[in-house]
């Protein structure tokens, strides 16, 4: 525990001390494809949360390297991964970004059609009843074996740290542009906004992270959408210009 701890504070100091270049070749973008294995994630007219958020992933992967990026993805296959197998590349190779991608799901049947949109999440302790659900149907495959004082010591040394206030602005950028790019060529496309929730992958990242929820798959037009070639391309396109953007404004911020 004492040694998790110890590392946080070490990694805080250094992503707020590391010199932040937006050379592309230089830096490291990690994407995490959620999920995978045993556990599918949401499901919906027998697709699967993980099959999707892989496809889009490996889309993700191909853009941002012809953008000139390095990148990692965490899975490129149907496997399973633990939380630190998720987040340590990202630690330890200095990372500029660390991105999950998942799709979102709600339990009551009778909206299942009422409900849809894209939305991207930061790590910030919330009230938000909805946001709180979502964190919490997320957590619960990466927390398997993590007893609560750990969960609890953890949550309060990161809750605060310098990230949080960058990860908000990736965030937003992130979220604005993939709005901006599926209505350009969708109708009615919901922009569910960026919002704060206590998701576990995003604590274990100590770079500026976030979490998309690229759409609901319990909702039967999104889910046709989303299974799409074409629809997971514009999320993409939005992801990648939301990041270089991101990245551009955070050169001008240091002066470089
Ligand atoms: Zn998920």
């Amino acid at each position: 525990m004492k040694k998790i701890i110890i590392g946080i504070g070490i990694l805080f100091f250094l992503s707020s001390c590391a010199g932040i270049g937006v050379d592309r070749s230089e830096s490291l973008i990690v994407i995490d494809a959620g999920h995978g294995g045993h556990d599918g994630g949401a499901k919906s007219n027998g697709k699967l949360e993980k099959d999707l958020v892989l496809q889009i992933s490996k889309k993700l992967y191909k853009e941002l390297k012809s953008e000139g990026y390095r990148v990692y993805l965490t899975r490129n296959s149907d496997r399973f991964l633990k939380l630190g197998q998720r987040t340590r590349v990202a630690d330890k190779k200095d990372a500029k970004v660390f991105i999950s991608i998942h799709a979102n799901a709600i339990a009551s049947k009778k909206h299942f059609n009422h409900v849809e949109g894209v939305e991207t999440y930061f790590l910030q302790k919330t009230r938000d009843a909805k946001s709180q659900a979502i964190a919490a149907r997320e957590n619960a495959s990466v927390l398997q074996g993590t007893d609560k004082l750990s969960q609890n010591v953890i949550i309060d040394a990161v809750l605060n740290g310098p990230k949080i206030i960058q990860s908000h602005k990736l965030a937003i950028d992130v979220q604005n542009n993939i709005i901006k790019k599926l209505n350009d060529e969708y109708q009615g496309v919901k922009d569910g906004g960026v919002r704060p929730a206590p998701f576990w992958i995003l604590v274990g990242a100590s770079r500026p992270s976030i979490l998309v929820e690229v759409g609901y798959i319990t909702n039967d037009k999104e889910r046709k959408r989303l299974f799409t070639s074409n629809y997971q391309e514009e999320i993409v396109e939005g992801i990648v210009e939301g990041i270089n953007k991101y990245l551009d404004n955070r050169k001008r911020e240091l002066g470089f």
